[in-house]
C-alpha cells in the first residue's frame, strides 16, 4: 500500500482497529468525564484514564499557585531558558525537585517526551550503545533513534537477559542502559537494584525514567529510585511534571556537572521555549503538597487495593499488577475496542491501548485509579468490568 496516500493508510488503520481519534471531552472535578455526542444528550462517564493520579491538576493551592504567577509574569516565557526565559518559578522548581529527589542538580523540560529525546542523544552518539528494556516508552525510542547509537534491546524487566548482552555487546564506547521506574502500560516496576549493580560492574550510565512513579513512592514521593535507595547511584533520573503532578513540563536530576553538560548539549532544552511560569509554579506547589501531605498518596494506595479487590471478586483472574496502573491484557486490537466501546455504554472510560504503543498481541485496556474516584464509584465500576471482560472473552474465545 502506497504509505503517502493518507486515505488509503487511515482505511487499513480502520480495519486493524488501530485508528486514533480525538474525543469531545470535559473533564469534570469529581473524577467524571463528560462526552459530547451527535445528536444525543452528553454520556458521563468515570474517568479511569487519567494519569493525574493524585487529582493534583484541580487541587485549589495549585490552581492559586498558577493563578498567583499568571499575574506576575504573564502567560508565556517569552523565550528559551538560556535566552531571556529563565524566570524566578523555573529555578525555584528546580531547586526544589533536586532537594526532593536528593540530587545536587535539576534541569526543566518543556515535556517528558522533550526530555527523553534531547537528554539521549546528548549522552550517546555513533560510536556507543543502549541497552533499552524492550517495553519503554516511545520517547525513550525516539531518543535512542537520534542519537544514533547501537540500539540493543533487553527482555522486559530481565537483569539476566540484560546482562548477558552487556557481556556480548558492551563494547569500548559509552554504553547507556536505559528504563522506567513503573511502566506506564504494565503498572510493574523495574529491577532497578540490579541495573544499578550491572550498569556499576559494566561501566555503563543508568537512566531511569519516572513518568508514572513521581509524586507516588518513596518516604517523600518523589519516587521509586528514592524508595529503593539509590538516589544518587542512578546517574541520570527523569520524570515528568505532567502526571501526578497535575501540571506540565519534565524533569532531570544528576550530579551538577552532568546537568550543566545537558544544558549545552540537549537540543529540545536549548531551541526550544521555557515552560510557561505560571506551569512551573504550579509544579512547585504540587511538589509542596506531595511533600506535607503524604495522605494524598495513601489514599491513592488504599483505592487502589480496594479496587483490585474488587476487581477479583468480579471474576477477573488476570495479573493486575502493583501500582495504580492496572492493565487488563485482552490480546487483539478488535476486542480490546470492543471491551471499551461496551464500557463506554456502561459509564466507564477506559482507554483501549494496541499496537503499536504496545506489543502486538498484547492489546489492553489499561485502567488507572486516581484518588478523585469514590469508593462506590470503584466498586460499581468493579462489576461492569467484570461483567463486560468475561462477555468479551466468551465471544472472542
Ligand atoms: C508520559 C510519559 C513520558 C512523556 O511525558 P510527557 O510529559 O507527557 O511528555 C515519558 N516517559 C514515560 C514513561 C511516560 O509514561
Amino acid at each position: 500500500m502506497d504509505k503517502l496516500n493518507p486515505a488509503a493508510w487511515l482505511a487499513q488503520r480502520e480495519q486493524e482497529a488501530t485508528r486514533r481519534r480525538l474525543l469531545p471531552l470535559e473533564r469534570l472535578p469529581d473524577g467524571r468525564l463528560r462526552l459530547a455526542r451527535e445528536g444525543k444528550p452528553p454520556l458521563e462517564l468515570l474517568d479511569f484514564s487519567s494519569n493525574d493520579y493524585l487529582g493534583l491538576s484541580r487541587h485549589p493551592q495549585v490552581v492559586a499557585a498558577a493563578a498567583a504567577a499568571l499575574a506576575d509574569y504573564g502567560v508565556g516565557a517569552g523565550a528559551a531558558r538560556l535566552m531571556s526565559g529563565n524566570l524566578p518559578p523555573h529555578r525555584r522548581l528546580e531547586e526544589l525537585l533536586a532537594v526532593w529527589k536528593g540530587y545536587p542538580a535539576a534541569l526543566l523540560f518543556g515535556s517528558g517526551y522533550l526530555a527523553n529525546i534531547g537528554i539521549i542523544p546528548a549522552l550517546v552518539g555513533r560510536a556507543d550503545v543502549i541497552f533499552s528494556d524492550r517495553l519503554n516508552h516511545a520517547s525513550i525510542y525516539d531518543g535512542c533513534r537520534l542519537a544514533g547509537a547501537r540500539l540493543v534491546r533487553f527482555r522486559h524487566n530481565d537483569p539476566n537477559h540484560l546482562e548477558e548482552l552487556l557481556k556480548e555487546r558492551r563494547g569500548q564506547g559509552e554504553a547507556l542502559i536505559v528504563a522506567e521506574s513503573i511502566y506506564s502500560m504494565d503498572g510493574d516496576r523495574a529491577p532497578l537494584a540490579d541495573l544499578v549493580e550491572l550498569k556499576e560492574r559494566f561501566g555503563c550510565r543508568l537512566l531511569v525514567d519516572e513518568a508514572h512513579a513521581t509524586g507516588l513512592f518513596g518516604a517523600n514521593g518523589s519516587g521509586v529510585v528514592e524508595e529503593e535507595g539509590l538516589s544518587g547511584r542512578v546517574d541520570l533520573v527523569m520524570g515528568t511534571l505532567g502526571k501526578a503532578l497535575g501540571a506540565y513540563g519534565a524533569y532531570l536530576v544528576a550530579g551538577q556537572e552532568m546537568i550543566d553538560f545537558i544544558l549545552n548539549r540537549a537540543r529540545s532544552f536549548i531551541f526550544a521555549t521555557a515552560l510557561p511560569p505560571a506551569v512551573a509554579a504550579a509544579a512547585t506547589a504540587a511538589v509542596e503538597l506531595v511533600q506535607a501531605e503524604p495522605g494524598l498518596r495513601q489514599e491513592l494506595w488504599e483505592k487502589a487495593a480496594f479496587f483490585k479487590a474488587r476487581l477479583r471478586a468480579a471474576g477477573i483472574g488476570n495479573e493486575l499488577g502493583p501500582s495504580q496502573i492496572i492493565p487488563l491484557l485482552v490480546g487483539e486490537s478488535g476486542p480490546a475496542l470492543e471491551l471499551a466501546a461496551a464500557l463506554q455504554e456502561a459509564g466507564i472510560f477506559a482507554a483501549p491501548v494496541r499496537p503499536p504503543t504496545v506489543p502486538q498481541g498484547a492489546a489492553r485496556l489499561r485502567l488507572s485509579v486516581c484518588r478523585h474516584l469514590g469508593h462506590d464509584d470503584l466498586a460499581r465500576a468493579a462489576i461492569l468490568i467484570g461483567a463486560a471482560f468475561e462477555k468479551i472473552r466468551a465471544k472472542n474465545a
